[in-house]
C-alpha cells in the first residue's frame, strides 16, 4: 500500500509506532546502532536541479516542474490513471497502474507540480510511471539525496533520521592502522561513512552514483577484507576437524585401477590431473572441501566414481547426492554398471521409493552392506543413519542451498563424533576467477579443462517463434536420419501449474504435427517410475521427440539426441541455456540447438541470446552471465558468501579483491587484534556464515 500523501510515520504518536518501526528495522537487519551506520544508500537521487522536459531521455531519472494539461482514467488495456503535463519546453505523459482517488484529484488540469521519476520511452513517447509528486517552488536541496534500501511502509525520511541518530552514537574509529590506510591509498573510515550518508555539494556526484568514489572504495575494501578474513577463519576451523585419511593403494588390483580398466574410454589428461588432486586430499586426516568444476559433458561423473572407489577401498561409505530424481537415477544406473561388477554394494534412496524398498535401503545403509549410496535430498533426512560415512559427493551443487549441503556434512559429524566426512562438490556452472577467489576462497578448486575427444560442436540457431512450422518439419527430417530431439517448454516463473499445462499442450500439438513419430513427455509432476520409464524409452530410441520442462536441465546424458529446441529461450537464464544446450552434442552426429524467441526482446534477453550464439565456452558464458546479472543471481542469492557482499561487486572490483586478499594474509599472520576488531565491525550478526 502506498501511504496517503501528507501522512508520514512521524505524525503518528511515537508510542504507537515504536514497536512497529522496530520490526521494520529488524526486517532490514538493523538491530544495533552499528547496523544503521553500515546501512548505506542504495543509490542517490539528484534533486538539486530541475530539468526541462525537452532535455529528458529514456532511462534517465529526472525531476521537472510542470503544469497538468489533462488527466483521465483509462480502461484499456487495463484500468489506469494517465495524465499529461507541460513546461515551457514540451509535454510528458504520466501513468499510474494502481492509484487512489486522491491522486486523481491531485492531477487536476491547471495545477503545477514538481515531478520526479524514471523516464522511459513508452508507446506514445516519453513517460514516467508512478512519478513522485511534490509541491512546486520549494527550495532545492544543495546536494545528492541518498536513497536507502528499505521495506514496505518504512519511509526514506524516517530511515534517514534513524541513521543520522546512530551516526552520533557509534564510534567510527578506523579498524585499520593509519599507516596501512595511507599505504593503500584509502580514505579514513569515518570520512567515508559520513560522505556516503551525507554527501556535500562539492562532491563528485557521478562517482558517488556509480560507486567509484573513494568513499565507496574504502567501504568495499573493508567489506572484502572482512569476507577474506572470515573465509580464512572458516578454513582454519575446518582444518582443525578430523577426517579419516583415505589413502589410495598402489596395487594394480585396487578398485580404481579395476574400474579404469573396465571403461570403454581412457581418461583425458585433464581428468587424470583432477583425479590425482582429489586423491591427495582424501589421503589427508582433515576434511577435503573441494569443488570439481567442468563444463557440461566434460566427464565429472567418472572422476566422482574414482574418488568413491578410493574411499570405499579405504573402508568408508560414500554418499552421492543429486538435485533431481532423474539425475539421481541416472547416476545410480551408471554407477551400478560401473561398480557392481567390482562387487560393491550400491543402493539408492529418494523421497519417492516405496516404503518397503526404503526400509531395506535404510537397513543396508545402517549396517554398512551398502557402500555407495545415491540419492536426492532424501539422503539428508533425519532417519538416515550411516554405518561410517566418509565421503560426500554433491552433484550440480549450485542447485542445492548451502544449508542442505551443511546438513549432509554435519550428518557425518553427528553420527561419528570424532571425525567428519570429506566433501566433493561438482558443478557444471564454472565459476569465474573473481568469484572463485572470494566466495570460494575457502574451497579448493579442481577444473576439468575441455571436453573428452570425439565431440562435435553444437550449431546454435536463433529462430523467431513465427517459424515454428519450419522447425517441426526439421525435426521430422532428422528423425528419418535416426536422430532424436529434445523440445524444452517455456519456463513460466509465476506458476508451475501453467508451466505444466504448456508442456501438456505442446506434447499434444507435436503428437498431432508428427503423427509418424513417438513423442514423449517428461515433467516434474510425474512419479519417479513414470519419469524413469520415459527417460528409458528415450535413451533406447523408442521415443524420438521428448517434450520436457526444465527437469532435464541438469546432467541428463542421452548421446543419440542431436537436436535441442528451446521455446521462449528469452525467458531462460544464461547458465540454464548453456546447461540445456549441453544435453546435445554428446554423440557423433553433428548437433543443433534451436533457440526460439518471441519479439520484442529486452536488452538483457538480447545479450543472453547473443552470448549463446557467439560462444560455447562455459567459462566465457559464466563471465558474461556475471556481467549481465551480478554474482548474487549467478550463485543463487541465498548462498551466504555472496549475500554477504552488500557493497562490493565482484564483476568489477577484482582489483580491490586482490588488495584485500593480500592484506588479509598479512593481518592474520601479524595482527590478530586488528583481525578481531575488523570482523567485529563487519561480521556481527552473521556468525552463521563463519560456521559453514
Ligand atoms: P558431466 O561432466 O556433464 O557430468 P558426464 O560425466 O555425464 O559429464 O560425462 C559425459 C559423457 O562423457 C558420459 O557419457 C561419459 O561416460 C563420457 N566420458 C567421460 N569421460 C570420457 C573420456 N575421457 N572419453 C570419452 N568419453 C568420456
Ligand atoms: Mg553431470
Amino acid at each position: 500500500m502506498q501511504p496517503k500523501p501528507g501522512s508520514s510515520p512521524a505524525k503518528v504518536s511515537a508510542a504507537q509506532t515504536g514497536s512497529v518501526v522496530q520490526q521494520k528495522f529488524e526486517r532490514l537487519g538493523l538491530r544495533n546502532p552499528q547496523d544503521f551506520v553500515l546501512h548505506l544508500p542504495l543509490r542517490y537521487e539528484d534533486e538539486t536541479a530541475i530539468a526541462s522536459i525537452a532535455s529528458l531521455r529514456g532511462g534517465m531519472s529526472a525531476q521537472i516542474e510542470a503544469e497538468v494539461i489533462d488527466c483521465e482514467v483509462k480502461y484499456k488495456p487495463r484500468r489506469q490513471l494517465t495524465a499529461s503535463v507541460r513546461d515551457d519546453s514540451g509535454e510528458l505523459a504520466l501513468r499510474w497502474l494502481t492509484f487512489y482517488p486522491s491522486q486523481q484529484q491531485q492531477m487536476k488540469p491547471g495545477r503545477r507540480w514538481r515531478i520526479r521519476g524514471e523516464v522511459r520511452s513508452g508507446f506514445n513517447g516519453l513517460e514516467i510511471i508512478h512519478p513522485k509528486i511534490t509541491a512546486p517552488h520549494s527550495p532545492l536541496p544543495a546536494s545528492l539525496t541518498p536513497v536507502y534500501p528499505t521495506t514496505d511502509g518504512l519511509s526514506q525520511p524516517s530511515l534517514r533520521k534513524a541513521i543520522l541518530h546512530a551516526l552520533g552514537q557509534v564510534s567510527l574509529v578506523d579498524t585499520l592502522p593509519a599507516t596501512l590506510v595511507k599505504k593503500l591509498g584509502l580514505l579514513a573510515f569515518d570520512i567515508a561513512i559520513h560522505t556516503l550518508h551525507s554527501p556535500t555539494p562539492d562532491m563528485d556526484a557521478q562517482a558517488l552514483i556509480e560507486h567509484t568514489h573513494p568513499a565507496w572504495i574504502r567501504i568495499k575494501f573493508d567489506e572484502l577484507l572482512a569476507q577474506q578474513l572470515s573465509l580464512a577463519a572458516a578454513r582454519d576451523a575446518r582444518r582443525s576437524k578430523r577426517s579419516r585419511a583415505l589413502a589410495s593403494t598402489d596395487s594394480p588390483e585396487n578398485l580404481c585401477q579395476r574400474l579404469l580398466r573396465s571403461l570403454p574410454f581412457t581418461l583425458t589428461d585433464s581428468q587424470i590431473k583432477v583425479v590425482n588432486e582429489i586423491s591427495l586430499d582424501l589421503a589427508r586426516d582433515y576434511p577435503m572441501y573441494r569443488l570439481l568444476q567442468g563444463d557440461v559433458g566434460s566427464g565429472k561423473t567418472i572422476v566422482a566414481a574414482l574418488a568413491a572407489m578410493q574411499a570405499i577401498e579405504a573402508g568408508v561409505q560414500v554418499a552421492i547426492m543429486a538435485p533431481t530424481e532423474i539425475l539421481a537415477q541416472q547416476h545410480y544406473q551408471k554407477m551400478q554398471s560401473w561398480v557392481e561388477p567390482l562387487g560393491i554394494g550400491i543402493c539408492w534412496l529418494t523421497g519417492s521409493i516405496s516404503p518397503r524398498a526404503r526400509k531395506i535401503a535404510l537397513e543396508d545403509i545402517r549396517t554398512g552392506k551398502a557402500r555407495l549410496i545415491i540419492g536426492t535430498q532424501a539422503l539428508i533426512q533425519e532417519t538416515v543413519e550411516f554405518e561410517n560415512l566418509g565421503l560426500v559427493i554433491v552433484d550440480e551443487q549450485h542447485r542445492f542451498g548451502v544449508g542442505q549441503r551443511l546438513l549432509l556434512s554435519r550428518k557425518g559429524e553427528a553420527d561419528l563424533q570424532d571425525w567428519v566426512p570429506h566433501q566433493l562438490t561438482m558443478s557444471a556452472t564454472p565459476i569465474p576467477r573473481t568469484l572463485a577467489m572470494t566466495f570460494y576462497a575457502d574451497l579448493e578448486v579442481s577444473t576439468i579443462e575441455g571436453l573428452p575427444p570425439g565431440r562435435t560442436p553444437v550449431l546454435t540457431k536463433l529462430v523467431a517463434n513465427s517459424r515454428r512450422d519450419e522447425i517441426i518439419s526439421h525435426i521430422a527430417q532428422s528423425a528419418i536420419n535416426g536422430q532424436q530431439t529434445y523440445w524444452v517448454c517455456p519456463l513460466v516463473e509465476e506458476s508451475e501449474a501453467l508451466e505444466l499445462q504448456t508442456a501438456v499442450d505442446t506434447h499434444q500439438a507435436l503428437t498431432q504435427a508428427l503423427p509418424e513419430l513417438n513423442v514423449g513427455l517428461v515433467h516434474g509432476r510425474l512419479s519417479t517410475a513414470e519419469k524413469s520409464s520415459v527417460m528409458k524409452d528415450f535413451r533406447e530410441g523408442l521415443i524420438q521427440v521428448l517434450v520436457a520442462t526444465t527437469v532435464i536441465e541438469v546432467g541428463v546424458d542421452v548421446p543419440n539426441a542431436s537436436l535441442m529446441v528451446i521455446e521462449h529461450a528469452e525467458r531462460f537464464g544464461l547458465a540454464q541455456l548453456h546447461q540445456l544446450r549441453g544435453r546435445v552434442g554428446r554423440g557423433h552426429a553433428s548437433s543443433v540447438c534451436v533457440l526460439m524467441f518471441q519479439h520484442p526482446l529486452s536488452m538483457i534477453a538480447r545479450e543472453r541470446l547473443r552470448a549463446m550464439y557467439e560462444t560455447q565456452d562455459g567459462f566465457e558464458i559464466a563471465q558474461r552471465d556475471l556481467d549481465l546479472r551480478g554474482p548474487g543471481e549467478l550463485l543463487g542469492s541465498r548462498q551466504s558468501g555472496v549475500a554477504l557482499l552488500r557493497f562490493a561487486d565482484l564483476a568489477h572490483d577484482s582489483e580491490i579483491v586482490r588488495a584485500a586478499r593480500e592484506v588479509a594474509t598479512d593481518l592474520r599472520l601479524h595482527h590478530p587484534d586488528i583481525v578481531e576488531r575488523h570482523l567485529e565491525r563487519w561480521m556481527r550478526g552473521r556468525e552463521d556464515f563463519l560456521r559453514s
